[in-house]
């Protein structure tokens, strides 16, 4: 059945398994679209300029919103994180369907500037296993942590509002999920 190049945003709380997710799925599919986000957060050990994110100066930010360059953009606890149109746009042109994978705030932006985007919230099992998700990965301080984790209860009233739900539970099952729900968008 023929594809269409679609654009989708997988949301959802910091720690929920997000970016596992949408690099495994993009293992099984390597010509799913890539899109490098803006920030003005400072790269952690290991990230490189123009592959996690484009590292860019608080006027530079404002810069490219004054020019309209971002789809969406958000304040993310304490920094700014951005999709620039011309990413998606190049994806889309090529065939590519994109994802992105932003937060809640963005989510809800993008969905107005792009209303045929498909919106999938990721959930964890239970408030313990987040918790545990997150502080598991060791990259957050008390205090980041607690943040993020306030931001979270937040979030998740939110989670109704997306067009799928998924909870990211057995990796392997949650990973063959993503994949399923973005063929059945693609096909449809
Ligand atoms: P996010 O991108 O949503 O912030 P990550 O992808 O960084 O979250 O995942 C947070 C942590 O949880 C990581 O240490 C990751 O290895 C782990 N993780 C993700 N999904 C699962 C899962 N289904 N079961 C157990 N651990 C998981
Ligand atoms: P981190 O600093 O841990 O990389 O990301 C913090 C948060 O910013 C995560 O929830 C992530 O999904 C979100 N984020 C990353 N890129 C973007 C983006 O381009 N736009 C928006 N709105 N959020 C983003």
């Amino acid at each position: 059945m023929a594809r269409k190049a679609r654009l989708f945003v997988v949301s959802g709380p910091a720690g929920v398994g997000k970016g596992t997710l949408v690099s495994r799925v993009r293992a099984m599919r390597p010509s799913l679209g890539l899109t490098v986000s803006a920030t003005t957060r400072s790269p952690r050990p290991g990230e490189k300029d123009g592959v996690a994110y484009h590292f860019i100066s608080d006027e530079e930010f404002d810069r490219l919103v004054e020019r309209g360059e971002f789809l969406e953009w958000a304040q993310v606890h304490d920094h700014r994180y951005g999709t620039l149109r011309s990413e998606v746009d190049a994806c889309l042109a090529r065939g590519e369907s994109v994802v992105l994978e932003i937060d809640v705030q963005g989510g809800e932006n993008v969905r107005r500037a792009f209303p045929e985007v498909v919106r999938i919230f990721v959930e964890p099992p239970s408030w313990e296993v987040l918790v545990a998700r997150l502080k598991g990965r060791g990259t957050e301080s008390e205090e980041s942590l607690a943040l993020r984790l306030q931001t979270a209860q937040r979030e998740l009233k939110l989670a109704h509002t997306y067009d799928v739900r998924l909870v990211n539970d057995d990796l392997d099952e949650a990973t063959k999920e993503l994949a399923r729900i973005l063929e059945k968008y693609e096909t449809i």
